[in-house]
Protein backbone atom coordinates (compact mmCIF):
# COMPACT_ATOMS: atom_id res chain seq x y z
CA UNK A 1 0.00 0.00 0.00
CA UNK A 2 1.59 3.36 -1.13
CA UNK A 3 1.81 6.17 1.60
CA UNK A 4 0.66 9.60 0.85
CA UNK A 5 0.81 11.63 -2.77
CA UNK A 6 -0.74 15.01 -2.88
CA UNK A 7 -2.17 17.10 -5.39
CA UNK A 8 0.81 19.34 -6.17
CA UNK A 9 2.86 15.96 -7.01
CA UNK A 10 4.29 15.37 -10.14
CA UNK A 11 1.62 12.08 -11.01
CA UNK A 12 -0.80 13.03 -13.83
CA UNK A 13 -4.75 12.02 -13.19
CA UNK A 14 -4.39 8.77 -15.85
CA UNK A 15 -1.14 8.38 -13.94
CA UNK A 16 -2.82 8.17 -10.79
CA UNK A 17 -5.79 5.89 -11.71
CA UNK A 18 -3.45 3.55 -13.28
CA UNK A 19 -1.73 3.29 -9.93
CA UNK A 20 -4.75 2.25 -8.36
CA UNK A 21 -5.49 -0.36 -10.65
CA UNK A 22 -2.27 -1.76 -10.36
CA UNK A 23 -1.66 -1.77 -6.26
CA UNK A 24 -5.38 -3.11 -6.39
CA UNK A 25 -4.51 -6.28 -8.36
CA UNK A 26 -1.82 -6.69 -6.99
CA UNK A 27 -3.72 -6.98 -3.34
CA UNK A 28 -6.48 -8.99 -5.25
CA UNK A 29 -3.85 -11.65 -6.64
CA UNK A 30 -2.14 -11.88 -3.64
CA UNK A 31 -5.47 -12.90 -1.76
CA UNK A 32 -6.43 -14.95 -4.02
CA UNK A 33 -3.22 -16.87 -4.55
CA UNK A 34 -3.44 -16.73 -0.78
CA UNK A 35 -6.58 -18.39 -0.36
CA UNK A 36 -6.46 -21.24 -3.23
CA UNK A 37 -3.17 -22.32 -1.72
CA UNK A 38 -4.60 -22.73 2.40
CA UNK A 39 -7.45 -24.11 0.69
CA UNK A 40 -4.89 -27.08 -1.09
CA UNK A 41 -4.22 -27.55 3.09
CA UNK A 42 -7.82 -26.55 4.43
CA UNK A 43 -10.77 -25.38 2.34
CA UNK A 44 -12.38 -23.67 5.81
CA UNK A 45 -9.04 -22.34 6.41
CA UNK A 46 -8.87 -20.30 2.87
CA UNK A 47 -12.44 -19.02 3.40
CA UNK A 48 -10.89 -18.00 7.45
CA UNK A 49 -8.30 -16.44 5.29
CA UNK A 50 -10.66 -14.69 3.14
CA UNK A 51 -12.86 -12.96 6.30
CA UNK A 52 -9.60 -11.66 7.33
CA UNK A 53 -8.53 -10.56 4.81
CA UNK A 54 -11.40 -8.22 4.17
CA UNK A 55 -12.09 -7.50 7.87
CA UNK A 56 -7.92 -6.57 8.33
CA UNK A 57 -8.28 -4.07 5.19
CA UNK A 58 -11.42 -2.51 6.26
CA UNK A 59 -9.63 -1.98 9.76
CA UNK A 60 -6.69 -1.07 8.25
CA UNK A 61 -8.90 1.85 6.68
CA UNK A 62 -10.10 2.47 10.17
CA UNK A 63 -7.34 2.77 12.52
CA UNK A 64 -4.51 3.97 9.90
CA UNK A 65 -6.07 5.68 7.12
CA UNK A 66 -8.18 7.68 8.98
CA UNK A 67 -4.95 9.80 9.81
CA UNK A 68 -3.85 9.40 6.62
CA UNK A 69 -3.36 13.27 4.67
CA UNK A 70 -3.98 11.06 1.17
CA UNK A 71 -7.62 10.83 2.43
CA UNK A 72 -8.00 14.99 1.80
CA UNK A 73 -6.03 15.38 -1.07
CA UNK A 74 -7.79 12.15 -2.62
CA UNK A 75 -4.40 11.07 -3.87
CA UNK A 76 -3.74 7.22 -1.94
CA UNK A 77 -2.35 5.06 -4.42
CA UNK A 78 -4.85 2.40 -3.88
CA UNK A 79 -7.78 4.94 -4.09
CA UNK A 80 -8.84 4.02 -0.47
CA UNK A 81 -8.80 7.50 0.20
CA UNK A 82 -12.91 7.48 -1.34
CA UNK A 83 -13.93 4.74 0.70
CA UNK A 84 -12.27 6.46 3.95
CA UNK A 85 -13.92 9.16 3.94
CA UNK A 86 -17.15 8.70 3.30
CA UNK A 87 -17.19 5.52 5.99
CA UNK A 88 -14.99 6.78 8.33
CA UNK A 89 -14.37 10.88 7.77
CA UNK A 90 -10.63 11.57 9.18
CA UNK A 91 -8.67 12.51 12.26
CA UNK A 92 -5.63 14.56 12.57
CA UNK A 93 -2.36 13.36 10.78
CA UNK A 94 0.47 13.32 12.87
CA UNK A 95 -1.70 10.26 14.76
CA UNK A 96 -0.83 8.65 11.58
CA UNK A 97 2.80 7.11 13.00
CA UNK A 98 1.46 5.87 16.38
CA UNK A 99 -1.59 4.09 14.69
CA UNK A 100 0.39 2.47 11.99
CA UNK A 101 2.73 0.69 14.42
CA UNK A 102 -0.13 0.32 16.76
CA UNK A 103 -2.70 -1.57 13.92
CA UNK A 104 -0.50 -2.64 10.79
CA UNK A 105 0.08 -5.97 12.27
CA UNK A 106 -3.38 -7.02 11.39
CA UNK A 107 -2.55 -7.37 7.49
CA UNK A 108 0.67 -9.64 8.12
CA UNK A 109 -1.58 -12.67 7.85
CA UNK A 110 -2.08 -11.99 4.41
CA UNK A 111 2.05 -12.47 3.73
CA UNK A 112 2.38 -15.04 6.55
CA UNK A 113 -0.50 -17.40 6.52
CA UNK A 114 0.15 -18.43 2.81
CA UNK A 115 3.98 -18.66 3.38
CA UNK A 116 3.63 -20.99 6.30
CA UNK A 117 0.82 -23.50 4.44
CA UNK A 118 2.57 -23.44 1.49
CA UNK A 119 6.04 -24.36 3.34
CA UNK A 120 3.81 -27.18 5.32
CA UNK A 121 2.42 -28.71 2.56
CA UNK A 122 5.80 -29.12 0.19
CA UNK A 123 7.30 -30.34 3.73
CA UNK A 124 4.48 -32.75 4.28
CA UNK A 125 3.55 -33.77 0.92
CA UNK A 126 6.32 -33.45 -1.32
CA UNK A 127 6.98 -31.87 -4.30
CA UNK A 128 3.25 -30.70 -5.78
CA UNK A 129 3.45 -27.88 -8.61
CA UNK A 130 0.58 -26.31 -7.73
CA UNK A 131 1.94 -25.29 -4.52
CA UNK A 132 5.24 -24.34 -5.96
CA UNK A 133 3.02 -22.37 -8.35
CA UNK A 134 0.56 -20.23 -5.77
CA UNK A 135 3.71 -20.07 -3.72
CA UNK A 136 5.67 -18.34 -6.43
CA UNK A 137 3.02 -15.90 -6.80
CA UNK A 138 2.54 -14.68 -3.03
CA UNK A 139 6.28 -14.08 -2.80
CA UNK A 140 6.63 -12.40 -6.23
CA UNK A 141 3.68 -10.35 -5.86
CA UNK A 142 3.47 -9.86 -1.75
CA UNK A 143 7.29 -9.99 -1.58
CA UNK A 144 8.49 -8.42 -4.57
CA UNK A 145 5.97 -6.44 -7.09
CA UNK A 146 4.14 -4.60 -4.20
CA UNK A 147 6.95 -3.33 -2.33
CA UNK A 148 9.05 -2.15 -5.66
CA UNK A 149 5.61 -0.62 -7.27
CA UNK A 150 5.31 0.90 -3.82
CA UNK A 151 8.88 2.42 -3.15
CA UNK A 152 9.41 3.59 -6.73
CA UNK A 153 6.07 4.90 -7.52
CA UNK A 154 3.87 5.76 -4.40
CA UNK A 155 6.51 6.70 -1.87
CA UNK A 156 8.76 8.64 -4.22
CA UNK A 157 6.25 11.45 -4.80
CA UNK A 158 4.84 11.31 -1.54
CA UNK A 159 5.00 14.64 0.45
CA UNK A 160 4.67 13.26 3.77
CA UNK A 161 7.24 10.46 2.92
CA UNK A 162 9.21 11.65 6.22
CA UNK A 163 6.48 11.26 8.12
CA UNK A 164 6.33 7.23 7.12
CA UNK A 165 7.01 4.69 9.57
CA UNK A 166 8.61 2.72 6.38
CA UNK A 167 11.57 4.93 6.55
CA UNK A 168 12.25 4.48 10.08
S1 LIG B 1 -5.00 6.34 2.69
FE1 LIG B 1 -2.83 6.71 3.20
S2 LIG B 1 -2.27 5.06 4.64
FE2 LIG B 1 -4.16 4.45 3.60
S3 LIG B 1 -3.44 3.20 1.88
FE3 LIG B 1 -3.74 5.30 1.14
S4 LIG B 1 -1.73 6.27 1.32
FE4 LIG B 1 -1.68 4.39 2.58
Amino acid sequence: MGMFMTKTDPVSEMGHSIMVFVENTFTILQWVAGALLIYLWSPLAAIIFLIWAVFSLVWFWRTICIHCPNVRTGHCPSGYNVIVRRWFGYKDPRGFKAAFYRNIAVILPWWIAPLIVGGYLLIHNGMDMRVVLLLAIVVVVGFVLVPVVSKKVGCRYCSNRNNCPWKD
